[in-house]
């Protein structure tokens, strides 16, 4: 059966493509079109339906969340929790990143739990049985990697995270360039580091890279290039290694798309705001303009607790340079395994981001929404403001635990309310700028 990059090609308009034309207000030949040149995907699997969701050029900028158990904490009940929660908090896509318990029963149980396009990291499954098989991960075979990705597909995994970008080349630069701030900070990369210099041998996911094509192919799953020497620590940002292996996954990404298979580039981990720009020009015009997911990126170091916050600022920032899909970060980064709170806390942040960074991104439709806020503030008119509110409940929640003694206020300023003080001098229609 055809891919939807090879129907794209052909001229069709699937109704994938035409759903996601209704939510994002473009054309549906639109759509096609940008599938087509690899500038728009939309996750997907034969064998599961999930929520269609484009990523690209034109569209929205889409939010991640990412879930799992680790090897310290294993509760399903709780994981399956989270995954829900990022649903309804408005997580565009969900990452099933589990290396703990029963990996299989966990993914299943999480694709039949919600309906978002969710992916994952083959590599974490693969490494971790080869562990549990031979208490060495570094005995991986290349039948079991590939036997994981393909059964991870045939489960209905939408999009996967490979590390195909990482060759002993790109090692020979990271050993040359003879430091790192911050390490190795990808479980996949660093564990196909170790896998590669243990055995002395070329990655097979890079050497094979027609064979992961192929699998990916046959489920119409989307290939995630992961950024396996992302940087962990600002100072590493843009160093000789990270761009080398973007170089690759830019290349690999061309090379998928000719083969049919929708292709996304993942970028950087921590960034400093001023590097930003560069890394999304870099990326946009070594792939042709293929979606870029980008971790975070995180801002600066030194936010633990906090970095749902360093990361939205890069968020934002990526937003507004054409990132196309955010991974969210929550207050648990570099901490612990979040919990559902985390996964709310940053799903909605991570909203605020991209809202902010498409504010930007698309000047003319992407302020309608504050413009309509200005006059319901302006007005008084609080069903109007709770209606515009990115997350309603919460704003409802904060003025009902806080009732004014006028119902036009609020307990902020009560009676001397600015809103209602500006309405009585100049009446709302003689507010300078255009009636609304
Ligand atoms: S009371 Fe103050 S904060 Fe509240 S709506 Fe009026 S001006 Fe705004």
């Amino acid at each position: 059966m055809a891919t939807i990059i090879e129907q794209a090609c052909k001229g069709r308009i699937t109704p994938e493509m035409e759903a996601v034309a209704q939510k994002e207000q473009v054309e549906a030949a639109y759509v096609r079109e940008m599938i087509a040149a690899g500038k728009i995907i939309i996750p997907l699997n034969t064998v599961r339906k999930s929520s269609p969701v484009g990523i690209g050029k034109g569209l929205a900028t889409k939010v991640n969340a990412s879930i799992g158990t680790s090897s310290d904490i294993v509760d399903i009940d709780a994981e399956i929790r989270k995954a829900r929660a990022a649903e309804d908090c408005g997580a565009d896509t969900l990452m099933e990143l589990s290396v703990g318990g029963d990996l299989d029963r966990i993914r299943r149980e999480v694709l039949a739990a919600v309906k978002l396009p969710v992916g994952n990291v083959p590599l974490y499954q693969a490494f971790c049985e080869a562990s549990r098989k031979y208490k060495d991960p570094n005995k991986l075979s290349e039948e079991m990697l590939f036997d994981c990705i393909e059964k991870q597909c045939a489960d209905g995994i939408s999009f996967m995270a490979i590390h195909c970008g990482i060759n002993l080349y790109t090692v020979e630069r990271l050993k040359k360039q003879g430091y790192r701030y911050g390490g190795l900070v990808s479980k996949g990369g660093t564990t196909m580091v170790g896998w590669m210099l243990a055995n002395k041998r070329e990655n097979p996911l890079y050497e094979k890279f027609d064979r992961v094509v192929a699998i990916l192919k046959k489920y119409d799953v989307v290939l995630s290039l992961g950024n396996g020497l992302r940087a962990g620590a600002i100072h590493d940002s843009f160093d000789r290694a990270q761009v080398q292996e973007l170089i690759l996954n830019c290349e690999l990404a061309e090379i998928g798309r000719k083969m049919g298979c929708q292709m996304m580039v993942e970028g950087p981990g921590h960034v400093p705001l001023d590097e930003i720009e560069a890394n999304i020009i870099l990326q946009k015009r070594m792939s042709n303009e293929a979606p870029y997911y980008m971790l975070g990126p995180l801002a600066t170091d030194v936010t633990p607790g906090y970095d749902h916050i360093s990361s939205a600022i890069g968020a934002a920032s990526s937003a507004r340079y054409g990132a196309d899909l955010i991974c969210y970060i929550t207050p648990a980064e570099h901490l612990a395994l979040p919990t559902e709170e985390d996964v709310r806390v940053g799903v909605k942040t991570a909203k605020i981001a991209v809202y902010i960074g498409d504010m930007n991104k698309y000047k003319e439709s992407g302020r309608v929404r504050d413009k309509k806020m200005s006059k319901a503030r302006r007005d008084s008119d609080w069903e109007k403001q709770f209606s515009y509110a990115l997350f309603e409940d919460d704003a409802r929640e904060i003025r009902n635990t806080r009732q004014p003694n006028n119902e036009r206020t609020c307990t902020m300023c009560g009676e001397f309310c600015a809103n209602e003080g500006s309405s009585r001098l100049f009446k709302n229609d003689l507010i300078p700028g255009e009636k609304l």
